[in-house]
């Protein structure tokens, strides 16, 4: 884990606001602050653990589960054609918060198409 808290984790602890759209005792999902699409949801441990290989098993399932259950939802509030699932993986792959974060990116048919092949904000 980090040492000084991030932003993030300060949001997991309700110390900086956020737009909230589901959380458990291990995972928090909020809107993202600058989105590349309307729904744009950031889903993160509560805890600070830098990069996916940092997770232990338990939280890495609850984080995926969680990716899985919350995407048809937030497709249907957005009425999203499909959803681009993207994790910026350490700062040399655009990685700005040093906080796991699993971003899904609603897509639809007239958005211009193809992948978003950068995710950061
Ligand atoms: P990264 O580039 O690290 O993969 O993505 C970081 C994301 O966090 C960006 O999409 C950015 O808009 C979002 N972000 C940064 N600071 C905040 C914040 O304070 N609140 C929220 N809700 N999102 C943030």
């Amino acid at each position: 884990m980090s040492e000084d808290p991030t932003i993030f984790e300060q949001i997991a602890a309700g110390d900086i606001p956020a737009r909230i759209v589901h959380e458990t005792e291990t995972i928090v999902a909020f809107l993202d602050a600058n989105p590349l699409a309307p729904g744009h949801t950031l889903v993160i441990p509560r805890d600070a653990y830098t990069k996916l290989g940092d997770l232990p098993d338990d939280v890495a399932t609850e984080l995926w589960a969680t990716v899985q259950s919350l995407t048809p939802t937030i497709e249907t509030a957005v009425d999203a054609d499909a959803t681009t699932i993207g994790v910026n993986n350490g700062s040399a792959a655009g990685q700005e918060v040093p906080h796991v974060h699993i971003h899904i990116i609603p897509r639809f048919d007239d958005d211009g198409g193809g992948p978003i092949h950068a995710t950061a904000g």
